[in-house]
């Protein structure tokens, strides 16, 4: 059976020129880049090549970045590294729509004595800037939006919230992970101080990630060891990683704009059709400020993690939801936050497409989608009692 993969905001395929380019790091290039020696030096060339190609995605300066473990890694540090350097601040604001990388840690945070500003969102998943500008003070230690939403796509205005938390004087982060390779960055156009990204998002492989950090933020290591990465992160260089995540950013910043077309095009016509065939379905999440590859949609009275039983019976991949809150019946937290009610937030299915799908994938997903819903309704209670009333 094929594999139909609609799943691109968990995870992608490592593109085959990047594994082409991570192999020799394996095999003949084992050098360690902080060895004296050429054999050591020349895998060190290779890191500073990958610095200069992630830099280049997002218009920074090499030097600007840090290689990381994962995104979860980047946001981490940034949080971590910047309360260290204001410990008299003791206020923290993010959005009840973070990613847990962000949101378990604010959490975690507000345990330990932070006082956290949670900024809402409406049903279309926007944020409430009003909320975030009344908290901001110069009491804030660090703001902390991300750029766009992994369960619905939606995009926030990462711009204009820079520029005011930059007026203030305060540290600005922002977890791009989502919207590298799909929108355009520009950290010297846009106000950010921290930013994370992922490889495992743009295909290169898992357990490799970046911190964009501003030159003169103020900061300290999250991984305090070796000198590596200019004294910003102990531990030897995850090397083949690191190379592919360069030549992933290469990619992604060369194909940005056709990629973006083509998922988005796909992407319509998935929606369309499905909210079409489909009665009581409706999209999750603003559709004018969205990424290009993602839709959410929900399907009244059914359960989303049926839904997703019934389509990988067809090879068909994706999530309900987010792939971290898959697995437990509760409904996500993103849709929680934007007020879906629980008969439609149960039964929401993401798909977020990559340049990798086609045309004839999506005619099966609109194929074969609508006899699944029709099943599963005919086997619920909820929709024949609604029916009946
Ligand atoms: N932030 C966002 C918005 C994400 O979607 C993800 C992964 O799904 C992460 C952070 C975590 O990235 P990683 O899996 O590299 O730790």
């Amino acid at each position: 059976m094929k594999t139909i993969y609609v799943d691109n905001n968990a995870t992608t395929r490592v593109d085959a020129e990047v594994l082409e380019e991570m192999l020799p790091y394996f095999r003949e290039n084992y050098g360690n880049p902080s060895s004296m020696h050429t054999f050591g030096g020349n895998v060190a060339a290779k890191i500073s090549r990958a610095r200069e190609r992630v830099a280049a995605l997002i218009n920074a300066e090499p030097e600007e970045i840090v290689f990381t473990s994962c995104g979860t890694e980047s946001d981490s540090t940034s949080i971590w590294a910047t309360i260290e350097a204001f410990p008299e601040k003791k206020h923290i604001i993010t959005s009840r729509v973070e990613h847990p990388a962000i949101k378990n840690l604010f959490e975690h945070l507000s345990k330990k004595g932070y006082q956290v500003s949670f900024v809402p969102v409406d049903k279309k998943g926007n944020l409430n800037l009003d909320y975030l500008y009344e908290h901001l003070t110069k009491e804030t230690a660090i703001v902390s939006i991300m750029w766009a939403n992994n369960e619905t796509g939606v995009t926030y205005p990462v711009d204009e919230i820079a520029a005011a938390v930059r007026e203030k004087g305060v540290v600005f982060h922002t977890d791009a992970v989502q919207a590298m390779g799909k929108l355009e960055v520009d950290v010297k156009n846009t106000a950010v101080d921290l930013l994370s990204l992922s490889g495992h998002k743009i295909h290169a492989p898992k357990g490799v990630g970046a911190l964009y950090l501003k030159k003169g933020t103020k900061f300290s290591p999250f991984l305090i060891g070796g000198h590596q990465e200019h004294g910003r992160r102990g531990g030897t260089e995850n090397v083949a990683a690191i190379v592919g995540l360069g030549k992933a950013a290469e990619l992604a910043k060369k194909r940005l704009e056709a990629s973006a077309l083509k998922t988005a095009a796909l992407r319509d016509k998935l929606e369309k059709n499905l909210l079409e065939r489909i009665p009581n379905s409706m999209i999750n999440g603003d559709t004018e400020h969205r990424l290009p590859n993602t839709t959410n949609i929900s399907y009244e009275y059914v359960e989303g993690e049926a839904i997703l039983l019934m389509m990988n019976e067809f090879g068909i991949c994706a999530s309900s939801g987010s792939a971290c809150t898959s697995g437990s019946l509760e409904p996500s937290h993103v849709l929680r936050a934007m007020g879906v009610p629980f008969t439609a937030a149960h039964g929401s299915i993401r798909y977020s497409l990559s340049d990798d799908n086609t045309e004839e994938e999506i005619d099966f997903i609109i194929e074969h989608t609508p006899p699944i819903i029709k099943r599963l309704r005919d086997l619920s209670p909820f929709w024949s009692q609604r029916k009946a009333s």
